[in-house]
């Protein structure tokens, strides 16, 4: 990848640059103005500094890094845009707790109707019964992610947000900085093993039934990392195992993202540890897909039945 692109500022530059009353109105009003380009008199009146000379000098320590200067006057750059973003995404955290909502859907084991709960920017889907839910997962949602829904509303507002970043993780980009996510599939954690005794380890019948192979995403430029079980994102982002779906009646595009455990597949077939093979077979009545995944998530379909 280019390196052009990136340029190495220090951390601490950049915050330092952001440490101020008045950079942050800059940034406000240009991100609130009706136009994109705002000149010079104009900023300085809406923020409300009478001395050019110090309000100049403001804005030479956004110049270039959140704020591009033109002929007619100045402007947002996308870093200017983020820190908006991250500023507004945050907003909402004092109201960030919600009381338990009942989902449409069941416990595959209990029966029991699952919940969704929010707590310390954490959605948590499970029911009220098991110990450990095996319908239930959770995943970091960001508090305005909420903000202006009614509580009815949530539970879709959740699955549309997880289903985005999922496919944006899938597609590449980093959530945080849009920087390349490398896909990894791998057996869970709790499968993990050690390459030594991954032969001896694949020829135990047992184990493969419960392993849950999943995949990790790790951002080569700021280091985040996400995690996704690999029948999700087969489902998110295959395009066989979509249309397969499509074909016998199933809009996946259209099922709440808790609803995908019942679309998992019954067979999960690790067919090789090192590097990792597995095969993932999708069956609706009497129709049966299986695709082979390789570590970097490449995708082959191996049978339609
Ligand atoms: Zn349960
Ligand atoms: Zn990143």
């Amino acid at each position: 990848m280019s390196e052009r692109f990136v340029q190495q500022v220090e951390p601490e530059e950049v915050f330092a640059a952001l440490a101020d009353e008045t950079r942050l109105a800059i940034l406000q009003t240009l991100w609130e103005s009706e136009v994109e380009t705002v000149s010079f008199s104009a900023l300085r009146r809406a923020v409300g500094m009478r001395d050019p000379g110090q309000f100049n000098y403001h804005l030479g320590k956004l110049a270039g890094r959140f704020v591009t200067r033109t002929a007619e006057g100045y402007r947002l750059t996308q870093a200017g845009k983020h820190v908006n973003g991250a500023i507004a995404s945050g907003m909402y955290t004092a109201q960030g707790a919600i009381d338990p909502i009942v989902v449409d859907h069941s416990c595959r084991i209990s029966g029991e109707s699952l919940l969704l709960l929010y707590e310390n920017e954490t959605v948590r889907i499970e029911c009220d019964t098991c110990s450990s839910c095996p319908s239930g997962w959770e995943a970091p949602v960001p508090p305005a992610v909420f903000a202006g829904y009614d509580r009815n509303e949530i539970p879709a507002v959740v699955s549309q947000y997880l289903r985005t970043i999922s496919q944006h993780a899938i597609n590449g980009f980093c959530p945080y900085c849009n920087g390349w996510m490398e896909p990894t599939v791998r057996a869970s954690d709790a499968m993990d093993v050690n390459p030594e005794s991954s032969d001896e380890r694949s020829e135990m019948p047992d184990d493969r039934l419960r392993d849950q192979p999943e995949v990790r995403f790790d951002c080569q430029r700021c280091g985040a990392e996400a995690k996704l079980a690999l029948d999700h994102a087969l489902l998110l982002g295959d395009p066989a195992v979509v249309s397969f779906h499509h074909e016998n009646g199933i809009i996946v595009r259209e099922q709440p993202i808790w609803e995908f455990s019942e679309l998992s597949p019954e067979n999960v077939e690790i067919e090789r540890r090192n590097p990792i093979r597995v095969g993932v077979t999708f069956g609706i009545d009497e129709s049966a897909i299986t695709v082979i995944v390789d570590e970097a998530l490449n995708t082959e379909t191996a049978n339609t039945l």
